[in-house]
């Protein structure tokens, strides 16, 4: 999304200039960056980043900010780690003297995220196919994808794909132009193309949850739908999903929109754990959700990204007072745990306290 797309949805909260102090972030995380649970028996720990922010000299047509004053906004924002998603468009792809200069942009781009030290910095991008979907792409070298096929392409080189925003669908305030423009994921909004090979879906973007205040296409928030996505994709395909957010930033601000779970904050294990879906967004609160099956060993307890084996019943625990998610369906607030006695086949557990929002632990995920 542009920075005008956001001024556009909300058009009293958000400003777009530098200048301008930094747009309020309903839903957005309430707890202090690395906040949360105590780092588990295997040295992991939930760290903050955020996962879509838009990144000059690629960007510059959008007014977006260098890489200095990102560095200087995420270490103020007390982040551990930001993936740098400048644009990149199918026109640019196909057109040879335009790729050719987009990819020495991303090369010099990626090599000053690695250089970048106290702050992990990611170097990726959003693929934007207009009238198809957003995508954010990184952990793989993408000056050396050659495929026509730049989605496929970078998959193929190794690199995470998670759809953008998926549920951005007009919004149309009156007199704003822009809020009529349909920034969704199409075959999820209208059942037009096929999904391509997905690792997660961006449940919280900054100006979609500030639409969320003024519209709710189909009667539900945007971020509802992505969740709700996001499960039936994770069971339909049987794989891991991560559920991720991103502040979209154009300007230099940014700010905790996803929690991951690693042992050491390095791009390698960054990108593994969300290939594993060891993620929360709102906040790291709720990733204490421990699961085992009855099929597991009695001491192996699974945590958020992680898979248990169940002939009949998983049993899931966790601190205080907490809302479950079975399979996408709010089955209540619960004390410190829950038993699913019906666990047979492939189900998802998704915990949410307060605005902390975790998910998945995954039951008989291969069956
Ligand atoms: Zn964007
Ligand atoms: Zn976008």
């Amino acid at each position: 999304m542009r920075c005008a797309l956001a001024l556009a949805l909300v058009p009293v909260l958000v400003g777009c200039s530098s200048s301008a102090p930094p747009p309020p972030a309903p839903e957005a995380p309430t707890a202090s960056p690395g906040a949360g649970p105590a780092p588990g028996p295997d040295g992991r720990r939930w760290v903050a980043g955020d996962l879509h922010l838009h990144a000059a000299p690629i960007d510059r047509g959008d007014g977006a900010a260098g890489l200095p004053a990102l560095v200087r906004a995420a270490t103020a924002a007390r982040l551990d780690f930001v993936v740098l998603t400048p644009h990149l468009h199918p026109s640019t792809w196909r057109d040879p003297a335009r790729r050719r200069r987009w990819i020495a942009e991303w090369r010099a781009t990626a090599a000053a995220a690695r250089a970048v030290r106290g702050l992990t910095v990611i170097p990726g991008t959003e693929y934007t196919v207009h009238g198809y979907g957003h995508f954010g792409v990184w952990g793989a070298d993408l000056a050396a994808v050659t495929a026509a096929d730049f989605l496929a392409g970078a998959r193929a080189a190794g690199a995470a794909v998670v759809v953008n925003h998926p549920f951005a669908e007009p919004t149309h305030i009156p007199g704003v132009r822009l809020s009529d423009y349909d920034l969704s994921f199409r075959p999820w909004t209208d059942a037009r193309g096929p999904v391509p090979p997905l690792d997660g879906v961006e449940a919280w973007n900054l100006p979609l949850a500030l639409a969320n205040l003024v519209a709710r296409p189909g009667g539900a928030t945007g971020e509802e739908r992505a969740l709700a996505a996001a499960d039936q994709l994770a069971r339909t395909r049987h794989q891991p999903v991560a559920i991720v957010g991103g502040t979209d930033s154009h300007r230099a601000y940014t700010t905790a929109a996803t929690w991951v779970l690693v042992a050491d904050v390095t791009e390698q294990a960054i990108v593994a754990a969300l290939r594993m879906g060891a993620t929360c967004i709102g906040g790291p609160e709720a990733g204490d959700l421990v699961a085992r099956g009855d099929r597991d060993p009695a001491d192996r307890w699974a945590r958020i990204g992680e898979q248990v084996a169940a002939a009949a019943t998983v049993e899931l625990r966790w601190q205080g007072r907490a809302r479950l998610f079975v399979d996408g369906v709010d089955v209540g607030e619960h004390d410190a745990g829950y038993v699913d006695r019906q666990a047979a086949g492939t189900h998802t557990y998704r915990l949410v306290r307060g605005a902390s929002r975790c998910g998945f632990v995954y039951a008989n995920l291969a069956g």
